[in-house]
């Protein structure tokens, strides 16, 4: 069979390396080359299922490393990418900023630039054999910055980011929209709100909570637990970037959310009861929950408007927050007790 290549960056990430079993699984006309340089966030036990699969390819490079991206688009002979390589730990940004800036703009900028270089013979003009290539962006809705407590985003919503982290998501947003516009490329952008699922790094809410309950260790929130996230399935994310990327309009953006606005101590609050259903102990759960200081430019609240993917590409989330975080907490526990493989 004549396969394509689709090169995904960030593979080894939590989004990634979700995405990577369900795409191989859906597809076999693609060749998938993961390119990750397996950062502290990266994990690659986290792709065991996959690493035996005939279509699938692990490279391990940075993607800040312009010769090595652009020679890896001739050797491998690259049709597509999708690119979820990025820093994404808001909380780090703040620590080291420079790493955001590098990985997310110039590291995006490379990527574009390898994919302009390889497909293009001038602006607008596509090499025959690329003339299908698309560059699909993965990001973020905290580029829109922060919501009050009425409204929600859309995709012509400015961008206003709070955090080095999403400042250095717009700037690679904007680049690659720049792309589009002045050279004809064919991208297309996806933003999503808040993922939760299996594989996530245990620095990130979700896992901290249920890491530390069950370790009978504090359960620190930041300020006074209010602030409101847009919580979507990873795999409804993963089943919308493979819905965008087959089917969305070049040069578009869409927004992708599953209208599951919660606040952080209700997080908290819903994973307590479930713990104290599924794992007793002598005290509720609760009482581990300790408010902490908050974080500092801490954004209120995310909320996404996805009607746009919804009536244009007919995708929806298929799983509620209450059957998602179930499916969730088991899969932490099967991680964290070791009770299972994982
Ligand atoms: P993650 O931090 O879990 O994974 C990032 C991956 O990129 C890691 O495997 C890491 O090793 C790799 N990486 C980092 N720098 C690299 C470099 N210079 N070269 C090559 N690989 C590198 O992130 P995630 O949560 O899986 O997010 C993936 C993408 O989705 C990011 O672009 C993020 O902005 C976006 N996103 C995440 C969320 C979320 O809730 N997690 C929501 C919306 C959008």
């Amino acid at each position: 069979m004549n396969q394509e290549t689709v090169l995904v960056t960030g593979g080894a990430g939590f989004i990634g390396s979700n995405f990577l079993p369900f795409f191989l699984e859906r597809y076999n006309k693609y060749h998938v080359i993961n390119l990750d340089s397996l950062t502290y966030a990266g994990d690659i036990k986290n792709l065991s299922e996959i690493e035996d699969n005939e279509n699938y390819q692990f490279i391990k490079g940075d993607i800040c490393e312009k010769n090595f991206v652009l020679e890896l688009f001739r050797k491998y002979n690259i049709k597509h990418v999708i690119h979820f390589a990025a820093e994404s730990h808001v909380d780090n940004s703040i620590k080291n900023p420079l790493a955001f800036a590098e990985t997310n703009v110039m590291g995006t900028l490379n990527l574009l630039e390898a994919a302009r270089k390889s497909w293009m013979d001038q602006p607008f003009q596509y090499k025959e054999a690329y003339k299908n290539s698309r560059f699909h962006h993965i990001s973020t809705d905290e580029v829109y910055g922060t919501l009050g407590k009425e409204g929600f985003f859309t995709e012509s919503t400015s961008f206003a980011p709070n955090s080095p982290y999403s400042a250095s998501k717009a700037g690679s947003d904007l680049l690659v929209r720049s792309y589009y516009h002045t050279y004809g490329l064919n991208v297309i952008t996806t933003n999503c709100s808040n993922n939760y699922g299996p594989k996530q790094h245990d620095e990130k809410l979700i896992p901290t909570i249920i890491r530390r309950a069950i370790s009978g260790e504090i359960i620190p929130i930041y300020g006074n637990g209010q602030n409101i996230r847009d919580w979507l399935y990873v795999l409804d994310h993963c089943k919308a970037i493979d819905i965008a990327f087959h089917k969305g309009i070049s040069g578009e953006t869409y927004l992708i959310g599953g209208h599951n606005e919660i606040t952080n101590l209700k997080i908290a609050e819903t994973i307590c009861n479930i713990l104290d259903q599924k794992v007793p102990r002598k005290t509720s759960y609760h009482s581990l929950i300790t408010f902490v200081e908050d974080r500092p430019g801490h954004d209120y609240r995310y909320a996404i408007n996805p009607a746009k993917i919804t009536s244009e590409l007919n995708w929806k989330a298929d799983e509620t927050f209450e059957t998602g975080i179930l499916k969730t907490i088991e899969w932490y526990l099967d991680k964290y007790l070791g009770e299972g493989t994982n």
